[in-house]
């Protein structure tokens, strides 16, 4: 088949798809997202909306965003507005109104009905440890529930009671008769209705049953037209009572279930159930602390819509379940902020220097670039002063021999400014360092040391153009590989995922995301040698500047 080149690398997915439109040239493709509103959505859900929304794209279809919510225990509003949020910050538009498989109650309870009436459904009084027992196992045949051959007319009447609250929770349910002895053990009569007692966000108090997701799912997507119903390969078994049920239905839409594989990340758990955990247990701060694989994690840790899309488009689709690596997530943020974000000067561990042989009212101004070779981000002034702020591990008392930082008796240059040399330290009673005396060379800004090279450059700031500023460092929140895998995988929280440090921006630049911040735009920095930050809009401190960091520089996980 000769399938245009696109953003899928022409996955199996596509091959379907141009197969169908060769069959039928007047299908339009029709897909759509169906979270349940239990959770927020996470990095998994982006590679599932990124597949539904870019095929609806690219073969001018259209997708639907459709609420699963057939479980109103779990689910909740705020849950709704939270996921609709993320995918309009990913920049994606679904069509008309946004769905609820709720809306749908009414006609689904017919389809029931309808089951019943053609003897395909019956309602069961087993307890819910019963009906699970009598289904058997792989290697043995279920046993048939003894209400499985109740009349039409009796199941009609039950049914009925059922949606009437005449039943407790947990006493009844409809069940579909299809075949306790079927290989698949899906098949062997699935519930198709449960009871539950609890308000609806939807529909309020109007039900107390309740549908399965495999029953309102395939039908939902009929009542909406889908034409290609995607999904992660736990549901590849589900696939024949979709089937089934469409199949027994006078449905006038037959879509079709396909299955891709889920993404795994490494050091991330992806399942809004255990996400939940995590944020009720409070080991991290909500569902969109940085620390958290999800969405909104991701945009407040600085991930943009296009690197989570970029990372999408990486990992590519296929039906092979894996294992990707963090570094690969990490590899196209670092690799979009190399572009686009301003470099500028933060010391997170201060100390100070004293440069004796100026003036204190000496002042310089330098103007430097925003970006090393993108004059068209610009510049921003930078102040030059006899007392200034450097990183303390960019110094070190004793000489080493492979340490090229600023040692005593050592020289090294400030970024934009002068070749400094360090000659004395003052400490305090508790033997720690007030500050270091140095030495400044006037005679070598933008110029070699005579006859010597370059020595090893380290950034800084004036104590007049600093801002005092908090900076979160985020590690991985697990310290184990694949904590999915671990049955207690709250005790492979990493503790040190959260690094707090106290220390200075530029002020002018402080001064500029002040005036913007109004505006409620994101800012994105390459603190020089220190790695990738973003500015937290959630939580600035009084007189100070909170900032996140996205990334490091460098992979730190090879
Ligand atoms: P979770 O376990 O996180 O709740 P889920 O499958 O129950 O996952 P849904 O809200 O039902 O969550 O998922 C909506 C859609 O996103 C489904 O089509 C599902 O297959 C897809 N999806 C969920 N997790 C992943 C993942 N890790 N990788 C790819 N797609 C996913
Ligand atoms: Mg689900």
């Amino acid at each position: 088949m000769n399938i245009k080149k696109n953003k899928f690398s022409n996955n199996f997915i596509c091959h379907i798809i141009e197969k169908d439109l060769k069959k039928n040239k007047n299908l339009s493709l029709h897909t759509r997202f169906p979270p349940e509103p239990n959770g927020y959505l996470h990095i998994g859900h982006a590679k599932s909306i990124y597949l539904n929304f870019e095929l609806s794209k690219l073969y001018k279809g259209q997708c639907n965003l459709r609420f699963d919510d057939t479980n109103p225990i779990k689910e909740h509003v705020k849950y709704i507005n939270a996921i609709k949020n993320d995918i309009n910050w990913l920049k994606y538009k679904w069509y008309k109104n946004v769905r609820y498989s709720s809306q749908y109650f009414e006609i689904l309870y017919s389809y029931a009905k309808e089951l019943i009436n053609k003897n395909l459904a019956y309602v069961d009084e087993l307890t819910k440890e019963e009906i699970k027992s009598y289904r058997g196992t792989l290697h043995s045949p279920g046993i048939n529930s003894p209400y499985r051959n109740r009349t039409v007319k009796e199941n009609l009447e039950l049914f009925e009671k059922m949606k009437n609250g005449f039943f407790d929770e947990g006493k009844a349910c409809l069940r579909a008769k299809i075949d306790m002895n079927s290989n698949t053990i899906i098949m062997r009569d699935p519930v198709l209705y449960r009871i539950i007692f609890s308000d609806h966000h939807q529909t309020k108090n109007k039900w107390c049953i309740y549908p399965m997701y495999d029953f309102a799912h395939c039908l939902s997507d009929s009542i909406e037209g889908i034409t290609h119903s995607f999904c992660t390969l736990e549901f590849q078994e589900n696939r024949f009572l979709y089937n089934w049920i469409l199949e027994n239905t006078t449905i006038k839409n037959y879509p079709k279930q396909y299955e891709f594989s889920r993404l795994n990340l490494e050091y991330s758990i992806l399942s809004k159930r255990k996400l939940k955990k995590i944020v009720d247990y409070k080991f991290v701060e909500g569902w969109d602390d940085p620390r958290m694989p999800t969405i909104s994690g991701l945009r407040r840790k600085g991930y943009t819509p296009s690197s989570i899309k970029k990372f999408c488009q990486k990992i590519g689709v296929t039906k092979q379940n894996s294992l990707v690596e963090l570094s690969v997530l990490e590899y196209c943020i670092r690799r979009e902020l190399n572009q686009t974000a301003i470099r500028t000067m933060a010391v997170l561990d201060p100390i100070k220097i004293f440069l004796y042989n100026l003036d204190s009212s000496h002042k310089e101004t330098f103007t430097v670039p925003n970006h090393p070779n993108k004059p068209e981000l610009g510049t921003h002034e930078i102040i030059f002063t006899n007392t200034i702020y450097i990183e303390r591990s960019d110094f070190k008392e004793k000489y080493e021999k492979k340490y090229k930082r600023l040692t005593l008796g050592q020289k090294v240059r400030l970024r934009y400014a002068y070749i400094i040399k360090a000659e004395k330290i003052e400490k305090d009673d508790n033997n720690n360092i007030i500050h270091i005396i140095c030495s400044c060379d006037l005679d070598t800004l933008g110029k070699r040391p005579k006859n010597k090279k370059n020595p090893s450059v380290i950034h800084w700031i004036s104590t007049e153009n600093s801002m005092p500023a908090k900076f979160r460092l985020y590690n991985k929140l697990f310290n184990t590989k694949n904590p999915e895998k671990k049955e207690q995988f709250l005790s492979y929280i990493n503790p040190k995922s959260l690094i707090i440090k106290y220390g200075f921006i530029e002020q002018k630049i402080g001064y500029e995301i002040i005036k913007k911040i109004k505006k409620s735009l994101n800012h994105f920095f390459q603190f020089e040698r220190i790695g990738y930050f973003c500015i937290d809009l959630f939580s600035h401190e009084k007189n100070c500047l909170v900032f996140n960091r996205t990334v490091q520089l460098k992979d730190s996980l090879r």
